[in-house]
């Protein structure tokens, strides 16, 4: 028994086949057809130049032998359960590399330090998850690094492109970090455009790193690498762990590119535990099966809220009109449209609010992306922090709904959202 490769008789395997058991070698472990939990802080040398040996690897003091493997050391630093998890990882989005992390805001957190210094902009894309916000316009400053953002949902050209750069003011850019689509409104930033608008602030050879936040519709319907992002966030929380019973996160990109963030997270001990990387993999398995299901719901969903009357408007990307200036953005970048809907109930707040308090099988609860279908309300919830001016700026109105829909029977959630709606 060998650990799986990666392609048949010169066919390339799709990732939905790899998850199960790829990068793992069952006679390494008793032959377990699962990776079993390594939950162990530290790992015994064979011998003191073994150890030596790992450490020069693990900062780098030399470069790796021809086929040489870094030794496992330390959890903070390597695991079997993280290592198997992130090799899989990568499969997805075609990345070299990945981190796995305690949670998404860890995975951000520490790919924001890993790029910016005293003096710095990061340039983000609005609205953008509450915690990364608060971050940016909160904690980053507090370390001399000003957050300036722009619009999601528009492109970036004429007036909304020269505002950038009048605000950058030929000051160095540490990173751009995009969430698209965004939350809560599903409005899209064009990747490929931020990639060229990074290249247009190189300042002394430092051309600022695109990230790209892909948790609403990656790693199955959007691969952010593809179109010129230099790093792939995730909340794993969400789709990735896909069950509302794990905290975790995860960044990708190049080897080049992952080093600091790889590095900083070794100093930060911001890594995920062996008992979340064994529950993501056993997520990854049903990834594709759990994403393309529940976007199939959301289709369905979303179709009831734009035809009642007491819905004003429906944010779903598979709605998304062809005269939309985004759509070229989302039929180029997106192979799906995901499974969050937003829509606003007919009033405000208290209609928002009657509407919450009905619902009985889909559960008043902010995350999103697991089996089950939850309803928040952005505005005084995870995006509560976002002052009513800077909402109503990002299209977020008081009557804003966001649904995450899950993999329920389709009938059973219709007649859910219709009884609430009608409590409305
Ligand atoms: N990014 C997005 C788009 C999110 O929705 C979230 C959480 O809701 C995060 C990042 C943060 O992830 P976590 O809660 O795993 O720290």
């Amino acid at each position: 028994m060998t650990a799986h490769g990666r392609s048949i008789a010169g066919r390339a395997l799709h990732p939905e086949s790899l998850m199960m058991g790829y990068g793992y070698d069952p006679a390494r472990s008793e032959g377990a057809i699962k990776s079993p939990i390594f939950q162990t802080s530290t790992f015994v040398f064979e011998s003191a130049e073994a150890g030596k040996s790992f450490f020069e690897l693990a900062y780098g003091l030399r470069e790796p032998n021809e086929g040489e493997i870094p030794g496992l050391i330390y959890s903070r630093l390597n695991n079997p359960d993280l290592e198997i998890l992130e090799d899989r990882l990568c499969l997805w989005d075609g990345a070299e590399s990945c981190a796995t992390f305690a949670s998404g805001m860890a995975a951000v957190t520490t790919s924001l330090l890993a790029s910016v210094r005293p003096g710095d902009v990061v340039l983000y894309s609005a609205p953008i998850y509450g915690g990364s916000d608060h971050f940016v316009r909160h904690v980053l400053p507090t370390f001399g690094v000003e957050g300036i953002a722009f619009a999601a949902g528009v492109p970036l050209v004429g007036t909304a492109r020269d505002a950038i750069h009048s605000a950058v003011r030929g000051r160095r850019v540490g990173a751009i970090l995009v969430e698209t689509p965004a939350n809560p409104t599903n409005a899209l930033v064009d990747i490929a455009d931020v990639a060229a608008l990074a290249r247009e602030l190189e300042v002394d050879g430092h051309r600022p790193l695109v990230m790209v936040d892909n948790t609403f519709l990656g790693p199955v319907f959007q691969h952010p690498l593809q179109h010129g992002a230099d790093i792939v966030l995730y909340s794993a929380t969400k789709f990735i762990g896909g069950h509302s019973d794990v905290i975790a996160g995860a960044a990708l990109g190049s080897r080049e590119a992952m080093a600091p963030i790889r590095g900083l997270r070794t100093f930060l001990g911001t890594m995920a535990s062996p008992w979340s990387g064994w529950l993501l993999m056993r997520s990854l398995e049903t990834l594709k099966l759990r994403m393309t299901a529940a976007a199939i719901n959301a289709g369905e969903v979303a179709r009831f809220l734009a035809a009642h009357p007491k819905v004003a408007r429906v944010y779903w990307l598979g709605l998304m009109p062809e005269d939309d200036p985004m759509r070229p953005v989302y039929d180029r970048q997106c192979s799906g449209p995901g499974s969050l809907v937003a829509f606003d109930v007919r009033g405000g707040e208290a209609e928002a609010f009657r509407f919450l308090n009905a619902l009985q099988l889909i559960r008043l609860a902010v995350s999103l992306g697991g089996t089950e279908s939850l309803a928040e309300h952005p505005g005084t919830m995870t995006h509560a922090d976002v002052s009513p001016a800077e909402q109503a700026r990002f299209g977020m109105t008081p009557a804003l709904v966001r649904l995450s829909i899950g993999i329920e029977e389709i009938g059973d959630l219709l007649a859910d959202l219709g009884q609430a709606l009608d409590a409305v």
